[in-house]
């Protein structure tokens, strides 16, 4: 990789303010780079040049009149593809959201644009983000920069190996049940997933609503910490968006940590055995609702049928993919009368002691760390015959989305065959601060080359 492939945010600035390079050449360079990597990655379904270089030529504007630059100008960066785009085809993933180009931009697209990010482009993803492969992509998977016979980890595997790839600086995800983390662990870069509230989710589009996170993935901690803090804080159009105030995460981050080896204290989380099971439950019963507007009419694909209910089963037949149809049917069944108590309102049960095991660790600790996945990057293929096989690669993220806890990845050495191994650092609901600062000093540390 060339020394100029290391861009940063910091150094990004720093480049643009001394008239190194202009915002627009340094577009040019990642396009540049996209256009070489991209056909063997597929980590971008979508560019959106145009978009991009007139952001860029804002910049340079400013720039030319002197005047100061907002935090993120002229960082390129990469949107998961289940993200709105006012204008930018957004696809999910998906063959019935194939030609969707939204008429609005998510919260957090908006601020990052008005904190002068440029917009590269859309990622790949697992289908609807329902995955931990990127295997479930109608668009083909994506390939891991690290192993390009292995998987990037889902479902934001676009953005990870975007980022890790240097097709972008800083890219979004999203995460519900690990989608942030896991694939930030297999790729080998740090991965963050807020509490939940912390960042709207106006302009994410549902799998589960009561667990869907947006958050950033980075080439380091510090990084991770700028795009937080542009897109965290209140908005009006989600109104489970938090009030509380957003810290100055990259400032707060820099507290040293008194000594790195911390103490360790044993902690109890007895209903973790159920995690998995109450996420599946919870998440697809979302799903099977959220998913119900794919009907030909408001949204996306439309395949003629004789009748109004042949149109819909041919729409959502052809244009839904086998992992998006089984979690509709499971979700379904779980919410049917009858069922519902035994399955779904248990859940919601098991997912309230869950957070109730994790309020109780935090009275005895500051954060907990796990690994973030419990196999590194696999062979693409190799987990895709047994969809239970897959879902538990999700054991160390789950707990934490039900909870809505915060939890970073952060790079952790690598295993004998040198695949990236992610560590997992989970803090108390708006602890972000504190997680972001013990990742740095870890990575500070050389946590990544352990
Ligand atoms: N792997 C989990 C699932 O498939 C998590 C996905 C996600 O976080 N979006 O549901």
């Amino acid at each position: 990789m060339s020394a100029a492939a290391q861009w940063t945010i910091d150094s990004v600035r720093a480049a643009l303010g001394a008239k190194k390079i202009s915002a627009r050449e340094l577009t040019s360079e990642f396009y540049t780079r996209i256009e070489r990597q991209n056909p063997a990655l597929n980590a971008f379904l979508t560019l959106s040049p145009e978009r991009a270089y007139s952001q860029a030529d804002r910049i340079d504007a400013r720039i030319a009149r002197g005047e100061p630059l907002p935090a993120l100008a002229g960082v390129p960066v990469a949107i998961k593809d289940v993200i709105s785009t006012r204008g930018v085809r957004s696809t999910c993933g998906s063959r019935i959201l194939e030609n969707y180009i939204p008429p609005y931009d998510a919260c957090a697209v908006e601020r990052l644009e008005r904190a002068g990010a440029v917009l590269l482009g859309k990622t790949n993803c697992d289908e609807f983000a329902m995955g931990s492969s990127n295997e479930n992509s109608a668009y083909g998977p994506v390939r891991n920069p690290v192993a390009p016979d292995r998987v990037p980890g889902g479902s934001s595997g676009g953005s990870a190996a975007a980022v890790a790839a240097s097709l972008a600086v800083a890219a979004l995800g999203t995460d519900t049940g690990g989608s942030i983390r896991q694939p930030g662990a297999l790729c080998g870069i740090p991965a963050m997933m807020p509490t939940y509230g912390r960042v709207s989710r106006y302009g994410l589009i549902a799998f589960a609503s009561s667990l869907d996170r947006i958050g950033p993935l980075a080439g380091s901690v510090r990084d991770a910490a700028a795009v937080l803090g542009v897109i965290a804080g209140r908005d009006p159009n989600d109104s489970t968006s938090a009030a509380a105030p957003v810290p100055d995460y990259p400032v707060e981050m820099e507290a040293p940590l008194k000594r790195l080896g911390c103490r360790p204290v044993e902690l109890r989380m007895p209903h973790t055995d159920y995690a998995i099971a109450a996420y599946y439950i919870i998440a697809t019963a979302e799903a099977s609702s959220n998913l119900a507007r794919y009907d030909g009419v408001r949204y996306g694909l439309r395949v003629a049928g004789r009748t109004l209910r042949d149109m819909y089963k041919k729409t959502r037949g052809r244009g839904f993919g086998p992992e998006v149809k089984r979690r509709i049917m499971l979700g379904t069944y779980a919410l049917s009368a009858g069922y519902y108590e035994a399955y779904y309102l248990k859940s919601q049960r098991v997912r309230a002691l869950i957070a109730r095991d994790f309020s109780e660790a935090f009275r005895q600790a500051d954060v907990i760390v796990t690994p973030t996945s419990p196999v590194p990057a696999f062979r693409l293929g190799e987990r895709t015959a047994d969809p239970l096989q897959m879902y538990l690669a999700d054991i160390y993220t789950v707990t934490g989305s039900l909870a809505g806890v915060p939890g970073i990845s952060v790079p952790c050495g690598k295993t004998s065959e040198g695949l990236p191994v992610g560590l997992q650092i989970c803090g108390p609901p708006f602890g972000e601060a504190r997680i972001l600062q013990v990742a740095h000093n870890f990575e500070k540390a050389g946590g990544a080359d352990l």
